[in-house]
């Protein structure tokens, strides 16, 4: 999406990837011979280095990078490299906000031992969200200590990962906020939607989010780009919020790229998330991120199993929604709980959306929510 989005504007693109075919490589040619793309991963330090003598400014899609290498790349590098470093260990992104002032919920470290999560039940209380500090996403990382009983086997779920736990939060809903931040420091928020997760992975994206508070928005977004503006760096970052019964917000983590309840913003907003991402890092004049329609939802297309059966047949039912736009991914293999793609819905009015989304949940197997 960030590469179909600097296609639009003339930007040219080298990407790093493993294999030929990765997604993002299929929405742009290689430039010449000297600008092909990069076959390898975007932990490998020499793959890394082989992008930067390509490119002028380097970014990243995925905070799961070797971020040591890119401190090292000899290009610009947005959002900054110690930004991508501190938000991948997600114990030292909640030490960060903590001492920086952002409201969040209690959490400790946890030693990777039976009697350690076990003091961290005690202290925290039951149910305890245990989290791999690394490398975690879609909920992969998360273990739900029910009783204590369950140590032994939160520790096997989680592996030798270094661990934290938070305490658990009964939020009501769970809400998020792109902030988009400048080189000059200039920060924007985007709208605030509502996010909902089924099984640990965002299902839909509502966009606005409706409240009877009228507060809300305007705190989110406070709370949202208050946190942006304590990390060094341009781009586009993804904040996800907790909301509590009483109006509490609590910020569950940052993400310091493009991020899925953002996908809205392409056929939703004055400027996507990719093209504010783009003009950020770029020092281009940043765009408005205002709405410009008055009801969307976004829906993730989650592989059900290898087969791409059940998506063609949502796929197949989203081509008849009026306003529903279709985007596949092209990831080579499809496998139960990975993203293959999202549809996005624009609507006249909260009612339509609903009786649009309608038609597409009911071409799913079970229903996300
Ligand atoms: P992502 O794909 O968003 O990066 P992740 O693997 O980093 O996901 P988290 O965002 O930490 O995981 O948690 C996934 C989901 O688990 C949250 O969206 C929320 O529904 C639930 N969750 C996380 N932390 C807590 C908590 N402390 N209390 C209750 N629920 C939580
Ligand atoms: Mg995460
Ligand atoms: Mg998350």
């Amino acid at each position: 999406m960030l590469a179909a989005s600097a296609s639009l504007l003339n930007i040219k693109t080298v990407i790093l990837d493993v294999g030929e075919h990765g997604p993002a490589k299929q929405v742009v040619a290689p430039l010449s011979s000297q600008h092909a793309h990069v076959d390898g991963s975007f932990s490998d330090p020499a793959k890394i280095k082989e992008l930067a003598a390509k490119v002028d400014v380097l970014t990243v899609e995925i905070e799961h990078v070797d971020a040591d290498a890119l401190e090292q790349a000899g290009c610009v590098v947005h959002p900054s490299p110690s930004t991508i470093k501190l938000i991948q260990d997600k114990f030292a992104q909640k030490q960060h906000l903590q001492t920086r002032g952002c409201p969040i919920s209690p959490f400790i470290p946890v030693e990777s031992t039976v009697e350690s999560i076990r003091a961290a039940a005690r202290s925290l209380g039951l149910p305890l969200m245990l989290k791999s500090r690394t490398l975690a996403y879609d909920g992969r990382g998360n273990f739900v200590l029910r009783n204590i009983s369950q140590a032994e086997e939160a520790l096997a779920a989680l592996g030798n990962r270094p661990l934290y736990a938070e305490k658990w939060v009964p939020f009501t809903h769970e809400i998020a906020v792109i902030v988009v931040r400048s080189t000059t420091g200039e920060v924007r928020a985007y709208p605030v939607v509502e996010t909902v997760h089924k099984d640990n992975i965002c299902h839909l994206v509502f966009a606005p989010l409706r409240s009877r508070d009228a507060t809300l928005s305007q705190r989110a977004q406070s709370v949202a780009m208050e946190a942006i503006k304590t990390f060094d760096g341009a781009g586009v970052f993804g904040v996800e919020m907790f909301l509590m019964k009483d109006g509490t917000i609590f910020i569950n983590e940052i993400a310091p790229r493009p991020h899925n309840s953002g996908h809205y913003t392409i056929e939703a907003c004055e400027t996507s998330q990719y093209e504010n991402h783009l003009r950020a890092i770029l020092s281009l004049p940043l765009g408005s991120t205002e709405l410009k329609v008055p009801s969307c939802a976004m829906l993730n297309i989650i592989g059900l199993s290898s087969s791409m059966d059940e998506i063609k047949a949502l796929t197949d039912v989203a081509l008849t929604v009026p306003g529903a736009s279709t985007h596949l991914y092209g990831k080579s293999e499809c496998r139960k709980g990975r993203k293959m793609g999202h549809i996005t819905v624009v609507a006249p009015s909260d009612a339509e959306l609903r009786s649009r989304l309608r038609t597409l949940l009911s071409a799913l197997p079970s229903s996300p929510i």
